[in-house]
């Protein structure tokens, strides 16, 4: 049986949405192959029927009451172990921290490859995973396979599919496993929460993002103040990362994240084709941008011609009469 199997994070008890994104996309491959779509995750508590209701018909809940966190170590054996038994053909995670941090050290405990931070997948005629993602700074698309290895391993950038519609008349079997007391090497003394500057942006519902048009790196404390009062995050174009004025780990478009919110205000960006690619499937664009011949208003819903320095503050102050 050729199944494909999706680990689905989780996160204080909420599961991560590019888990959901993969059920969806397992479930395609999955077809294919004539083999299960099946969802293994490791929390204390259950989260099989939310799991089931994106489109996992077989779920393996490993838990242990006494793992609250993630742990590399713990997580790698368990699933290395269940792995190895149940023998799946493909496994997929999402291109987060932890799956970046998870997925290698259980591709090198199962001697098998991994590609990392795909953007598209396929099946060839043989029924091997073609991972597709950018390569050499996004200048190519590298299409990857494992061919001699099983499973097939692959993490999946977030945003770039779509998660189903949930559905409540679902049928599902869970096995449950629990697993042995492994004392953790590492001991979690807090958790502080994360301000809207390093939040997961593919997570975010809104996105504030600043381009080379910001000027200098303080802009990006306006843009903070937006998406504060929107309960959003903020973003970046290349530009604006290379410039030194905003992390890495923000960069929407080919080379950076792909994003899909609901609201996306681009603000001093131009709209290179190159960003677009990351965030042209969001609900909303709004676009600010001094130059109204800029190509970002082609894809804006909402355009407004001006200087951010002068729109931005006027949207915040409005905002805030709004929230008193
Ligand atoms: P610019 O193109 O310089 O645009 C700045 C905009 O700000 C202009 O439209 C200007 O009119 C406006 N502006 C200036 N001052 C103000 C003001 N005061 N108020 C309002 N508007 C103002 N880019 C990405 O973003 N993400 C990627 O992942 C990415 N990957 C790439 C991969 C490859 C292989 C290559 C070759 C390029 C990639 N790029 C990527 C770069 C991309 O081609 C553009 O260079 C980049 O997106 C431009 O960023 P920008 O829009 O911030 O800057």
């Amino acid at each position: 049986m050729k199944d494909v199997w999706v680990y689905i994070e989780t996160e204080n008890n909420s599961i991560k949405k590019v888990s959901l994104e993969l059920l969806n996309e397992g479930k395609k491959l999955a077809t294919k192959l004539k083999g299960n779509l099946v969802a293994v995750y490791l929390n204390k508590t259950d989260l099989s029927h939310e799991i089931a209701k994106y489109g996992a018909k077989k779920i393996i809940h490993l838990f242990n009451n006494n793992i609250e966190h993630y742990d590399t170590l713990i997580y790698t054996n368990a699933l290395a172990e269940i792995i190895t038994e149940k023998k799946p053909h493909i496994i997929l995670f999402g291109a987060t921290h932890i799956g970046r941090d998870l997925a290698p050290r259980l591709a090198a405990k199962l001697n098998t490859g991994l590609t990392a931070d795909c953007t598209h997948l396929d099946l060839d005629e043989n029924g091997l995973l073609m991972q597709t993602r950018p390569a050499f700074g996004g200048n190519i698309m590298a299409t990857i396979y494992c061919p001699e290895h099983i499973p097939q391993m692959a993490t999946v950038r977030p945003g770039v599919f779509e998660m189903s519609v949930p559905t409540e008349n679902i049928k599902y079997e869970v096995e449950k496993i629990e697993l042995k007391n492994d004392k953790p090497l590492i001991r979690i003394l807090d958790i502080i929460n994360k301000n809207s500057l390093s939040k997961d942006i593919s997570e975010s519902n809104v996105i504030v993002a600043g381009g080379r048009g910001l000027g200098k790196p303080d802009g990006f404390k306006l843009l903070e103040e937006l998406a504060q009062l929107l309960n959003g995050c903020v973003g970046a174009s290349r530009a604006a990362v290379e410039s030194g004025w905003a992390n890495p780990e923000i960069q929407v478009g080919q080379t950076g994240k792909t994003v899909k919110p609901k609201i996306y205000i681009a603000c001093g960006i131009s709209g290179a084709i190159q960003h677009v690619a990351g965030m042209k499937d969001s609900k909303c664009i709004i676009a600010i941008n001094k130059n109204k011949d800029a190509p970002i208003f082609k894809i804006a819903d909402f355009g407004i011609v001006g200087d951010l320095y002068e729109v931005i503050p006027q949207l915040i102050n409005k905002l805030k009469e709004e929230k008193i």
